[in-house]
């Protein structure tokens, strides 16, 4: 026997109703509006059941009269449930873990979308916009990087000139399309900037032996231009802004944000698999205009070279050695016979090379 509340459907008076339940059907008994006692019975098999887990309340309803229903707390519906039939009763107490293992699910595939979204979804598409990125975009781009770094980088125009004398003699790409600029600082480095904006530092260019050598740093860079390395690593960096700019679809705003923060260009840097790509892709341009790809090699020696000094040995080697030792292998590998091809140009770009290296 349990409590509940009888709705008639007719009118919104609700009925003391106390229900018992048979074999084949409920009873159920109310007071009329004369407080008499009033005795129903609902066919089992026209009883449809209805859980409302918020408010722990079940309501039956009666299929033969739609609008007539009853409504039970839950404790008193679980004492006469054993009495009815299957499709009557309630699973209540599998009904915690299966909402947890559907939580847990959710909460799982949730995590996994996000997560393919960050690591997958974005760096895809921020290859896809680099790749895409308006080349007057690029250009505006890296003059506008290159500007914000100009008073660091203390730019001779004069040996600027003969670097680009060399560059273009190269013959690499339309020389138009590549600014070359000498930076007087120590540095043994170089390094490319969006847009075409290739930068040698005094330090690295002292340090080479040999002309070969800064064809071979013109090429590396060179490549890293072309398959717009630098813009990529950028674009990678700043997906999530980009991601949002991309939904309000404004270019300009896209632009002022990757300005705004290109000085993270200065602090990305290439991954191992750009650097090897730029080394073998630059080599392979050498040999094409019969320059000596071990040129690129003798580079590497001399980065090896002049690689900072650290205190302890086994940071050195971690720091420095695999990666230059690496680039080297891949170069013998790729390029086994040492060329020693004399460029019909050879002369003059040992003459700009010397240039270069003298103090004015
Ligand atoms: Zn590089």
């Amino acid at each position: 026997m349990a409590k509940g509340k009888y709705f008639d459907g007719l009118t919104s008076s609700e009925h003391e109703a106390t229900i018992n339940a048979s074999l084949q059907s409920l009873g159920i008994i109310i007071s009329d509006s004369y407080g008499r006692p009033k005795f129903l019975n609902w066919n089992l098999e026209d009883i449809s059941i209805e859980f409302n887990e918020f408010a722990k309340r079940v309501e039956l309803e009666s299929k033969t009269e739609p609008g007539k229903s009853i409504e039970l707390e839950l404790s008193e519906y679980l004492s006469i449930q054993d009495q009815l039939p299957k499709n009557l009763r309630l699973d209540i107490r599998q009904n915690p873990f299966k909402k947890l293992w559907i939580f847990v699910a959710i909460s799982l595939f949730l995590l996994a979308f996000f997560v393919f979204g960050y690591f997958k979804i974005l760096p895809f598409l921020a290859e896809k916009v680099a790749m895409n990125f308006p080349e007057n975009y690029e250009k505006k781009l890296g003059q506008s990087v290159f500007e914000s770094m100009k008073n660091d980088l203390d730019i001779d125009s004069v040996r600027s000139h003969d670097l680009q004398l060399f560059f273009n003699g190269l013959g690499y790409d339309d020389p138009k399309s590549v600014k070359v600029f000498y930076s007087k600082t120590e540095d043994i480095n170089a390094f490319a900037i969006p847009g075409g904006i290739i930068v040698v530092h005094k330090g690295l260019l002292n340090a080479m032996s040999d002309y070969t050598e800064l064809q071979g740093v013109l090429a590396h860079e060179f490549v890293h231009i072309q398959l717009k390395h630098s813009l990529r690593l950028l674009f990678r960096s700043l997906s999530s802004y980009l991601a949002i700019s991309l939904v309000f679809g404004d270019i300009n705003g896209i632009l002022a944000v990757i300005i705004q923060n290109s000085n993270e260009l200065r602090s990305l840097s290439y991954s191992r698999a750009m650097e090897t790509e730029a080394d073998i892709k630059g080599a392979a341009l050498m040999v094409e205009r019969d320059f000596d790809p071990e040129g690129m090699i003798k580079l590497m020696e001399t980065l090896k070279t002049h690689s900072p000094k650290m205190e302890s040995e086994v940071l050195k080697y971690l720091a420095t050695h695999p990666d230059l030792e690496l680039r080297i292998d891949n170069l013998e590998k790729a390029y086994p016979n040492k060329a020693n091809t004399l460029n019909a140009d050879s002369l003059i770009f040992k003459n700009i090379f010397l240039n270069l290296k003298n103090e004015r």
